[in-house]
């Protein structure tokens, strides 16, 4: 493992100097040992183990400073409070990638947090990297999980953790906040040239780079947003210092997936005024998007900045009605505006499953509907959907055995749902990893069938659909 440090060497007043804080009887449980090959990190090597471990000290390892708009308002300072940047390792693409360990404990940041992190949450963490990065959206992975015998209180005490996770990178809006409201100019000037460097290569030859990658993020952000749609996630703290710059989901709490579908659903429990209600997603990208713009406000005219913005709203757009035509098996945009609004008023007044519906859509035969008239309450309304539905699959040139094929490929049977999270969780604060791991391996492959892994395919119990998940982790 040959550890860069492009981030520590853009200077103080970017990070703070630190050092992994050993948990008590830290075990290292579970690493991810694709992504290890894929960044030539031998996890297992006496060097490897004690740097990551935290029992070697790393020179320019730090924890990073930003600021944030948090629900709505703004932070001045936040930064690491927990997390430590080990430095930048290449990947098999020649990409680095950020080596970030979290739960790592107090640094400059951590305010009046202790700086932790709790096995529930890591693991929350861990499993949605790799099921967001199977669902083909760009996202942080772990690449490694350390359980310990240390207590850490929350609501109650509960097993102290550490996980390694791996992002292109984890400068995010609100680092440009940071320096921007701190009147920082040259520092924003640096920030901006080590984004230009190492996340958008290609907008430096253009005539103004800075415009290039705007539109860039702007654009990747859209798409970003239109995925999460398109699959039901929630991310549940969309704040301006959760959100990358390199477009890709970081900082998982309290995430969803949709179950029953429900438009306003709000999955995190925190969020009293469901600021971050599914709906609102797309909107909330744009007004976080908004908040970076203004950091650019010495650099580029504000006409400059509100064409960059208006690259969003088509992006996102042609994006989710894309992803939309693929879950249907539709190849027409005017066949897609005609029967989706119809059937997602359907979905959320019967409360189906949003993954189950758009599986068992993917199996239908040409003439044969029970599976999904037995789903719901109203058969002859979806029945009327279904006979316009039809003819929309008929009226195109592939055939109906081919698109079903297609349409298994991008409507998963395995998602993560918060139930199946809960028994993973609970079962490995007993210390049987079993569960987590065979929910990782279907998540790893969530369009493939998994016959001895049917039952995690399963809707929720009804206990398991009034979990609740909070901010606390
Ligand atoms: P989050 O809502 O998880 O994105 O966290 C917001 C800010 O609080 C970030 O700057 C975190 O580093 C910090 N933070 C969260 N939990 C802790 C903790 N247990 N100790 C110290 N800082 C924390
Ligand atoms: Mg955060
Ligand atoms: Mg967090």
């Amino acid at each position: 493992m040959k550890l860069e440090h492009n981030y520590a060497n853009l200077g103080a007043g970017f990070s703070s100097k630190t050092q992994i804080q050993p948990l008590i009887e830290q075990r290292l449980v579970e690493f991810n040992q694709p992504l290890a090959a894929f960044l030539s990190v031998d996890i297992k090597s006496p060097l490897t183990k004690s740097l990551l471990c935290g029992d070697k000290v790393i020179p320019d390892a730090l924890s990073m400073v930003y600021a944030g708009h948090q629900f709505g308002g703004f932070s001045p300072q936040l930064g690491d409070g927990r997390g430590v940047l080990l430095g930048e390792v290449r990947g098999a693409n020649g990409l680095l990638y950020d080596l970030h360990m979290k739960g790592a404990g107090p640094t400059p940041y951590s305010r009046r947090g202790d700086g932790r992190a709790v096995l529930r949450s890591c693991i929350r963490e861990y499993l949605a990297g790799e099921a967001m990065t199977a669902l083909s959206v760009p996202s942080s992975r772990a690449l490694a999980l350390y359980d310990s015998r240390q207590a850490v209180y929350r609501e109650t005490p509960e097993a102290g953790a550490m996980l390694l996770r791996v992002a292109q990178g984890h400068v995010r809006f609100g680092h440009f906040e940071y320096f921007f409201y701190q009147g920082k100019q040259t520092e924003l000037d640096q920030l901006i040239a080590y984004c230009l460097t190492h996340f958008y290569p290609e907008c430096q030859a253009t005539d103004s780079p800075l415009e290039s990658m705007l539109i860039e993020v702007v654009k990747r952000t859209a798409r970003m947003i239109a995925k999460w749609q398109a699959l039901g996630f929630q991310h549940g703290v969309m704040n301006t210092d959760n959100f990358s710059i390199t477009g890709e989901t970081i900082d998982y709490g309290p995430y969803g997936f949709m179950e029953d579908y429900e438009p306003d659903w709000v999955c995190n429990h925190s969020d009293h005024e469901g600021r971050y209600a599914f709906s609102r997603q797309p909107g909330v990208g744009l007004w976080n998007l908004n908040c970076l713009m203004r950091c650019f406000s010495k650099h580029l005219e504000k006409d400059q900045l509100i064409a960059i913005l208006q690259c969003y709203e088509p992006e996102l757009q042609t994006q989710y009605d894309c992803l939309m035509m693929e879950k249907m098996g539709l190849n027409s945009s005017r066949q897609l505006h005609d029967l989706l609004p119809s059937l997602l008023t359907l979905l959320a007044a019967e409360k189906l499953d949003y993954s189950v519906f758009f599986r068992l859509l993917s199996h239908i035969k040409q003439d044969h509907f029970d599976t999904l008239l037995d789903e719901v309450v109203d058969r002859d309304r979806l029945a009327q959907w279904l006979v316009k539905y039809q003819s929309a699959r008929l009226d195109q040139p592939l055939n109906w055995q081919k698109t079903s094929e297609r349409m298994l490929q991008v409507n998963p049977k395995f998602i993560l749902r918060n139930y199946l999270a809960h028994d993973a969780i609970q079962a490995a604060e007993h210390g049987d990893y079993l569960p987590f791991r065979r929910l990782l391996n279907v998540l790893n492959h969530p369009f493939e069938e998994h016959p001895e892994s049917e039952y995690l395919a399963q809707r929720p119990p009804s206990w398991g659909k009034s979990l609740e998940v909070s901010c606390s982790s």
